[in-house]
């Protein structure tokens, strides 16, 4: 089997040929650019600047980043008595992860957190802030059937412009699409000199659809996890791993506030790795589209579509392309590629080793990538936003009307599958 495939060369899909095996391929190729992430600055257009043929979009026509670390060396900054530089003990792994002992609780003790939104990382993120002792007021609208929620979870409430003006922190918990109005409209008015914007994923700061003042710390604790597994691993006593980053120091305290945070959040018990707005945000959208969520339906769907379009029965297609994935991701997700190979039967491990690559297309994922960077791929979803999302409700019905989700619907209703103790593992 040969690739065609100009830029990554994988020819070498067996391991003795031409004496080198991908993976050797894979560690040469991510040592150089972990070189090159030490020089390169963002690629495509400056801060500010639009970018071409956008005229579809407002003036906040999301413009490439922005990001005033981006350009700089992922630098192993340490809080004074110093985040856990992991690269003194692992010369593969270069980032900076901070824990319980690297964090001020006494950070937050003169502030007050505005929480806005109670989804899935708002409510989450306010209880768990309450509990560590911080000030926290959750910012709902006053229609929203949130609002009893969060008092009963015993949380003050207010209106988001009420929030945001009492707060010193303002933790925007919104739904991404609609941060940007909500920011105009209430956040933007409150800020003072000294005040923190703090936020979950990097998207509208780094696309510039949010554009802080100077004076404002800006700030991300992220965790790796949706909002119910936050609050849960909290309660138990446990962490979530997360993110920090900052993307503007106004007052020289901002990753120490920000450490604060995450620590009353639960994220320094599990390990919270610094990074940048941009790595965050294009990290995420990149893994979400060709890898995730993106990558990994259409990978199912192809193979269902193959064995059915082949005559196979469509419920035996079901069990194998969808049903058997979640067993391969345990093991993966438990100890990574090694663990799966080693659970497998020789016969899937030769085949799978010597198959699997030809169903990538990584001409495809360096165009999704590029996309991500260049910003055009946050230009098309702020304009489907903006004309109420015509092409993405076209998707989600076609996705809800696919063969595999109907045989799907009927095999979970003749199959047990006992979630509860699935849970308790
Ligand atoms: P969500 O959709 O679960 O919750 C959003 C909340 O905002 C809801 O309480 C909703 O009622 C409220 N809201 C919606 N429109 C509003 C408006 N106009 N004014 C006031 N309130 C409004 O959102 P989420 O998934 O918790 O995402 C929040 C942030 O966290 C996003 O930036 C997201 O990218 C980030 N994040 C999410 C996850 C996750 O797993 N869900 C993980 C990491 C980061
Ligand atoms: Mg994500």
């Amino acid at each position: 089997m040969t690739s065609t495939h100009p830029q990554h060369d994988t020819t070498a899909t067996h391991a003795t040929d031409s004496g080198r095996t991908n993976h050797e391929r894979t560690v040469e190729r991510m040592a150089e650019r972990r070189a090159e992430r030490t020089t390169v600055t963002v690629t495509g257009r400056t801060a500010g600047e639009t970018g071409p043929d956008d005229g579809a979009a407002s003036d906040k026509s999301a413009s490439a980043p922005a990001d005033p670390d981006a350009s700089t060396e992922r630098t192993k900054r340490c809080l004074t008595d110093g985040g856990t530089d992991v690269a003194d003990e692992s010369p593969s792994f270069d980032a900076t992860v901070y824990y319980e002992r690297d964090a001020d609780r006494h950070a937050l003790d003169d502030e007050t957190v505005a929480v806005l939104g109670y989804g899935s990382q708002g409510h989450a993120h306010a209880q768990n802030l309450a509990e560590s002792g911080v000030d926290v007021v959750v910012g709902l609208r006053a229609d929203s059937s949130s609002w009893t929620a969060a008092e009963e979870d015993g949380l003050r409430v207010a209106t988001p412009d009420e929030a945001a003006a009492q707060a010193s922190v303002v933790s925007v918990l919104l739904p991404d699409t609609v941060q940007p109005a909500v920011y105009e409209e209430s956040i933007e008015p409150t800020l003072e000199s000294g005040d923190t914007l703090q936020f979950a994923h990097g998207f509208n700061v780094h696309y510039n659809q949010i554009q802080p003042p100077e004076g404002v710390d800006v700030t991300m604790i992220a965790p790796k996890s949706p909002g119910h597994l936050v609050r849960r691993n909290y309660e138990n006593g446990q962490g979530t791993p997360g993110l920090l980053a900052v993307y503007q120091d106004a007052t020289g305290e901002a990753r120490e506030q920000a450490l604060a945070y995450a620590d009353a959040l639960g994220c320094t018990r599990a390990g919270v790795v610094e990074t940048t707005f941009r790595e965050e945000t294009e990290t995420d959208l990149f893994g979400e589209q060709a890898v995730l969520c993106g990558g990994v339906t259409e990978l199912v769907k192809a193979g269902f579509e193959t064995l059915v379009d082949a005559g196979y029965a469509p419920e035996m297609a079901y069990f194998e392309c969808l049903n058997e994935l979640k067993l391969i991701v345990d093991l993966l997700y438990e100890g990574g590629h090694m663990e799966m190979w080693n659970s497998v039967s020789d016969t899937a491990e030769y085949g799978g080793l010597t198959r699997g690559e030809s169903v990538v297309d990584r001409e495809g994922m360096d165009e999704i990538l590029q996309n991500v960077q260049n910003g055009e791929f946050a230009r098309e979803w702020i304009s489907e936003n903006q004309a109420k999302r015509p092409a993405y409700t076209q998707y989600r019905r076609s996705e809800e009307t696919h063969e595999i989700e109907r045989v799907g619907a009927e095999l979970r209703t003749l199959f047990a599958w006992d979630e509860d103790a699935e849970d308790a593992r």
